[in-house]
């Protein structure tokens, strides 16, 4: 376990503030925007004039909470909660979807780059550990936007980027040096998977590119003297009924083309949710079981990873 040490720990952003860097990246982040790509689906809609497309978010980020998160992994919510802000919309399609309300339906409230500033503040008063974005993928500009306000307020928590994937490698770019720890969910491997579940047939390939990307940028996760993360990628993978994921390809690939020593949490949770009925995708409209939970724990240990966690749980 890569060792960091807390007093020696500055998050990535702070400098890149210091040297103006930021400022660029807050301008040509925006300037993107007339042109949105920020994501694989490369819609092209002009955001700037608070147009919108797939994920219905235009000018501004709309926010559907943020709290002191206390599930999830220790080593993000430690003792005091890791600050969590819910972007509302999404930029997949996820027929499953467990938040289905905030990521299909938008529930939630339109927010200035300063209230959402303001937002980080609050959490940092509130003892928490890191700010974690969660459903950033289509909001990246804005959340750059933000970061200026909160650190002229004395913003200094690592940043927590809990993502699908589904990023544009330009986004993954502008966030190199401003986000610390990487979290994206790898949901599947197989293109036919990922259009019938996701709606978007590209997601393995655009998954694979962009968390390549996030672990050239960060590597493998650091943690300090309590076990808490400080930087690098956290790989999520939840599996699924049936094995549809493809957890096997998955996590061959994160070993060959990552590290075997990647931090992964293989995800025990998935429900049926979202359009998933007795009528539609029958085929996961159930949990999953014992057996192919531990089919996934051992595609984990075949493929010679060393570090993968069932929740809080070392496994392998
Ligand atoms: S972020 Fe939204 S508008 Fe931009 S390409 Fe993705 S889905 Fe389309």
């Amino acid at each position: 376990m890569a060792l960091l040490r807390r007093s020696e720990f500055e998050p990535a952003y702070l400098d890149l503030y210091e040297s103006g860097e930021l400022k660029h990246r807050v301008e040509h982040a925006l300037e993107l925007l007339a042109d949105c790509a920020f994501c694989p689906r490369a819609c092209r809609a002009n955001r700037l004039a608070d147009k919108f497309a797939v994920c219905k978010t235009g000018r501004y980020v709309a926010v559907s909470s943020f709290f002191a998160h206390f599930g999830g992994e220790d080593c993000l919510r430690g003792r005091r909660g890791s600050g969590t802000i819910f972007f509302s919309w999404c930029n997949l399609r996820c027929v499953f979807c467990q938040n289905y309300d905030i990521s299909w339906e938008g529930a939630g409230h339109r927010v200035q780059p300063d209230a959402l500033a303001a937002m980080m503040i609050r959490l940092q008063e509130q003892g928490c550990h890191n700010i974690n974005f969660v459903t950033p993928e289509h909001v990246v500009p804005q959340i750059l936007e933000a970061l200026p306000p909160a650190i002229e307020r004395g913003l200094h928590l690592p940043l927590v980027y809990n993502t699908s994937a589904y990023d544009s490698l330009d986004s993954i770019r502008l966030l190199d040096g401003v986000v610390d720890i990487y979290m994206p969910d790898f949901k599947f491997w197989a293109p036919e998977m990922a259009r019938r579940y996701l709606k978007a047939p590209d997601y393995p390939e655009a998954a694979r590119r962009a968390i390549k990307a996030m672990h050239e940028q960060v590597g493998k996760l650091g943690f300090d003297e309590s076990g808490l993360a400080l930087r690098g990628v956290l790989l999520r993978h939840l599996v699924m009924p049936g094995g549809i994921a493809g957890t096997r390809e998955i996590m061959e690939w994160v070993a060959r083309e990552l590290s075997p020593g990647t931090f992964v949490n293989l995800m025990a949770q998935y429900r049926p949710d979202g359009k998933v009925s007795r009528k539609e995708y029958v085929e996961i409209d159930r949990c999953i079981n014992e057996e192919e939970f531990q089919k996934a724990v051992e595609n984990a240990r075949s493929a010679g990873l060393a570090n993968v966690w069932a929740g809080n749980r070392h496994v392998v």
